[in-house]
């Protein structure tokens, strides 16, 4: 290899912008969120996207979310940590067969990611960048999937992680961390009490947050879902995608990237819509939807089995609720209870354990079929986020 392959960027990042108040942010230094202190929006990477390679070379690249490696932000390939994240397989949805034979509906599987679930992506977009910037220690408050990834990213990147989760997590996500060698504190409360304690800790210790979308570039790994969904769709939308959300970082990505990838000319201006699917503990994002709020209320009504939606306010409510708006989408609460059918159900008709949140999207797959909100003819995509054996502790296992 000539010096010259070792030091060319890989990346086309030019720089950040505020979605909300425009200002230009450079992306040589580290940034958190917008530095308009009336905005303190969440930051998007922005691109010198000229049409480098073609969809074509696309296909000799390495079956992982770096295959898009010029649309992500790490401008040195030494910089990249990655463990073969991305690339996750389209499956059938063959138990909804019999309920919506007029649809092709399909699950995104993300559980074979390491860690076993998509917090992987962005996680090691967020780690690699954090690397390339010089930083040593990065914390994070979590619900469960993020710490892991991020104990698992950090370990590999031989930096420090210092995770924040709540007591009642399931002990796997807790194990795992302390595996990795992260310094983990359990926190009696939610998502938003481990938010604030960190925030004062992170100042005092010089810790570096990876809040969801408190920091621009977890963003930028979860948005390579899009440009897979496109890819392995051959390049024709899916008319409707379903996604549980708790932070929504993976909802704002999967939009982002098809902007992205219109500016590229690789699909055209038509958008599936976007269902948001959260549970009856937090549904804060489906109550703004329906009664036509810009932001949401903070709602926490405690444990839920899919912990990883126990977000009680996004911190990017107002992105997450102008896309559902804007792909003419729609927002849907799930029960727990619902969510253990669906988890039983799916792992007895289509071999596949999946995590609670990916459960949610089958229910609330029916119940926007049977309302007919869609219609015959319609392809559906299901994203499961996550691994059903991390959850197994709360599952109800048929006797
Ligand atoms: C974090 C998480 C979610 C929510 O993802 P956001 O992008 O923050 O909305 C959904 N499912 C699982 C399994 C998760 O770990
Ligand atoms: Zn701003």
């Amino acid at each position: 290899m000539d010096t010259e392959t070792l030091i060319a960027p890989a990346s086309l990042l030019s720089h950040l912008v505020c979605p909300e108040c425009g200002t230009v942010h450079s992306a040589t230094v580290v940034n958190t969120v917008c530095i308009n202190p009336d905005c303190r929006s969440t930051l998007f990477a922005t691109y010198d996207l000229r049409p480098v390679l073609s969809k074509n070379m696309l296909k000799l690249r390495p079956a992982n979310m770096w295959r898009y490696k010029e649309f992500l932000p790490v401008i040195y390939e030494r910089n990249i940590v990655t463990m073969g994240e991305g690339f996750t397989p389209i499956l059938p949805a063959q138990s909804l067969k019999a309920i919506a034979p007029d649809n092709l509906v399909y699950w995104k599987d993300e559980s074979g990611n390491p860690t076993g679930s998509f917090k992987a992506r962005g996680i090691s977009a967020a780690v690699s960048k954090a690397k390339e910037l010089g930083i040593q220690t990065i914390a994070v408050p979590t619900a469960g999937n993020a710490g892991g990834a991020l104990a698992a990213y950090a370990a590999r990147a031989g930096m420090h992680a210092v995770v924040y989760m709540p007591k009642l997590t399931p002990k796997v996500f807790k194990d795992e961390c302390r595996l990795y060698g992260a310094t983990l504190v359990e926190i009696d409360g939610n998502i938003s009490d481990c938010g604030k304690l960190i925030n004062e800790h992170a100042l005092i210790n010089d810790w570096f947050q990876l809040s969801t979308l408190k920091e621009p570039y977890r963003l930028e790994g979860k948005k390579t879902m899009g440009y897979e969904i496109a890819e392995q769709f051959n390049w024709h939308l899916p008319d409707v995608i379903f996604y549980p959300t708790g932070g929504g970082t993976g909802l704002i990505g999967i939009w982002k990237a098809f902007d992205e990838l219109e500016q590229l000319g690789w699909i055209g201006s038509k958008r599936p819509r976007m269902v948001a699917v959260q549970s009856q503990s937090c549904d804060g994002i489906v109550q703004a939807f329906h009664s036509k709020q810009a932001t949401s209320s903070f709602v926490d009504g405690g444990f839920t089995i899919a912990n990883g939606l126990r977000v009680p306010k996004p911190y990017a409510d107002k992105q997450i609720l102008k896309v559902l708006r804007e792909s003419k989408g729609y927002a849907v609460t799930i029960s727990d209870d619902e969510m253990q059918f669906a988890v039983q159900h799916i792992a007895r008709t289509e071999g596949m354990l999946i995590a609670p949140e990916g459960a949610a999207l089958w229910q609330a797959f029916k119940k926007l079929r049977a309302a007919n909100w869609i219609q015959p003819g319609e392809r559906a995509l299901l994203i499961n986020t996550g691994n059903g054996y991390k959850y197994l502790e709360n599952i109800e296992i048929p006797g």
